[in-house]
């Protein structure tokens, strides 16, 4: 008799952990004012779009007095933004891309959505590394899949190549999804793991006779720490897809753009691609937004001179100073603004409620597939890390 789906039902009692932080956050907010709570739970950058923004959508404002300036456009999204995104694409991927090997989405999420609306049949599997952003177990899902999980190594997140090569020798793996630097761990994995990892999944494709497609979801490939450069996947393995988004690097998360880049080396591309363009039509959101795709584009120049880099990097300084007095145990993030420390004590649910007593807010880390952990967003003032210190004290002489 229920109005929902039962899986669908099932989830919403299920509810996201960071959607269970964000409402004690807001409960805490308005009993004590927002300066007295110390929020680490949500990923949504802090910092400002870059200067240029405001100009750029002035200018696309006064382009707008003609017929279909903001009407429908080609399902891949609008040709002068592909080649700017193909551009841009080469820089970072290092392997020439053109307009064709893309697609433009809504935001990262979009991309990897429409790629899993062209590739999976009810029942495939895919494999995410544990932890990991906990949103690909419904975007399998959304499209008949479904997640298998497989730990990275404990002691630093890096990649553990060999539970990932017995859980490819299932035989029933259609995607692994790769996310660096990493949401939670901050993690970045090193060309080597690349290599090996890309030998592993040749292994598997000419095992089961079709590829297992490796998904590089890497809308943080922007920010890293002390000069680190995120090697790029392309050139060692052809069934590889990047999705990616500027949700986070020109904080235009709620405009929703992003691209699903496929290896140009892949044989057969343009088979799957036109599968991605007509998914990215089909899903209901009829492609990436307007406004979003001409600004991103007129922004592309500013992600060059980018000052936001320095002000992470000093935020995960100051993280890692609080946490290292406070005696808790972590792995320093190499990328991405997110640490991943050890639950004092292992039990992450009971740290997470005596953080919450101090008014600080962090997510457990079973929330994000790996319990006895517990993730903190640094997208936020230096000043609400500093503030947090005394709490992060108290938690650890507590014990
Ligand atoms: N992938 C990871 C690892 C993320 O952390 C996020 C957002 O937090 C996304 C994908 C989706 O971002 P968007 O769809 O805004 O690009």
């Amino acid at each position: 008799s229920s109005l929902l789906a039962p899986a669908v039902a099932e989830a919403l009692t299920r509810s996201s952990w960071i959607r269970k932080m964000f409402e004690a956050g807001a409960a805490l907010k308005a009993q004590y004012g927002a300066d007295q709570v110390y929020d680490f739970s949500l990923g949504n950058p802090d910092l400002p779009p870059p200067p240029g923004m405001a100009d750029a959508l002035r200018e696309i404002a006064a382009t707008l007095d003609r017929p279909m300036a903001l009407g429908y456009m080609p399902n891949a999204g609008y040709p002068h933004v592909r080649e700017a995104l193909a551009a841009l694409a080469t820089a970072e991927q290092g392997v020439a891309c053109t307009a064709g090997d893309l697609v433009v989405t809504c935001g990262a999420a979009g991309a990897i959505n429409s790629f899993f609306r062209a590739v999976l049949e009810p029942g495939d599997r895919v494999l995410a590394l544990a932890p990991y952003f906990v949103e690909y177990g419904a975007y399998t899902a959304n499209h008949g899949g479904v997640l298998d999980t497989v730990a990275c190594k404990e002691t630093d997140f890096s990649l553990d190549l060999e539970a990932i090569e017995a859980a490819l020798a299932r035989g029933e793996t259609r995607a692994l999804i790769l996310n660096s630097p990493n949401n939670p761990t901050g993690q970045v994995y090193t060309a080597e793991e690349i290599q090996a990892l890309g030998e592993l999944l040749r292994a598997a494709s000419a095992r089961q006779r079709r590829p297992v497609f490796l998904l590089c979801d890497e809308p943080y490939r922007f920010l890293t720490y002390d000069g680190l450069a995120v090697p790029s996947v392309l050139p060692y393995y052809e069934h590889a897809v990047v999705a990616t988004s500027f949700s986070k690097n020109l904080s235009l998360a709620g405009e929703r753009v992003g691209y699903l880049l496929v290896n140009p080396a892949m044989a057969g591309k343009q088979g799957l691609l036109d599968g991605v363009i007509l998914a990215n039509r089909i899903l209901g959101y009829v492609n990436a937004p307007a406004i979003g795709q001409l600004l991103a584009a007129r922004c592309l120049p500013a992600l060059r001179e980018s000052q936001q880099v320095p002000i992470y990097q000093r935020r995960r300084d100051c993280m890692a100073d609080v946490l290292r007095q406070a005696g808790v145990e972590f792995f320093l993030p190499k990328g991405a603004f997110y640490f991943f420390p050890k639950a004092p004590g292992g039990d992450d649910l009971a740290y997470v409620a005596k953080l919450q007593a101090q008014r600080i807010l962090a997510v457990p880390g079973r929330g994000f597939g790996m319990p006895g952990f517990v993730r903190l967003a640094y997208c936020v003032d230096e000043a609400v890390i500093e503030g947090a210190r005394s709490g992060f004290l108290q938690v650890s002489k507590e014990g």
